[in-house]
């Protein structure tokens, strides 16, 4: 079974390694501040249509006016919603990247644990709604693999393909 940090991209691998030492009190501040910013890049991301090589746009099948907004990856993943496994309240985790931190107790999970947490939904990140999720090859990967977003159609896919 794979977990997101052994299946990951080239791209991906790059920020597993400089992920901080949590113990570096500044590194953490660094990274949260870092994280603060990239967060706001991603947000404002989705109405930069167009741009980043992450990012698509697919014309619908049925109309030509609609497009579906989405992104590709696990940094560009969605924000998580996840059950703390200390304290069972939700975590909400903003960006791949950043440290699964329970604001109910003194839990703290790395980011690579992220599979062994449950998973109670993503959030759109246009909307902000619950998506749906799900997996293509549960033999392979123990994360999600997709996720939906029902009311503005925002789509995001672990990979474009799979070989
Ligand atoms: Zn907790
Ligand atoms: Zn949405």
């Amino acid at each position: 079974m794979g977990r997101p940090g052994s299946a990951l991209t080239t791209g991906d691998e790059l920020f597993i390694g400089i992920r901080p030492q949590r113990q570096i009190v500044t590194g953490v501040l660094q990274a949260v501040v870092s994280g603060i910013k990239r967060v706001g890049e991603r947000l404002a991301a989705p109405f930069r249509r167009g741009d980043g090589p992450n990012k698509f746009r697919l014309s619908s099948m049925d109309t030509a006016t609609t497009t579906i907004d989405g992104s590709v990856g696990w940094r560009n993943r969605p924000p998580a919603l996840l059950t703390c496994p200390r304290c069972g309240d939700e975590i909400y985790q903003a960006n791949a990247r950043d440290e699964i931190d329970c604001p109910h107790c003194v839990e703290m999970v790395d980011p690579e644990e992220f599979a062994d947490l449950e998973l109670l939904a993503m959030e759109c990140p246009v909307c902000r709604n619950r998506m749906r999720h799900g997996q293509r090859h549960p033999e392979r990967f123990d994360f999600p693999e997709w996720a939906t977003c029902d009311s503005c159609r925002y789509h995001w896919e672990f990979k474009h393909s799979y070989d």
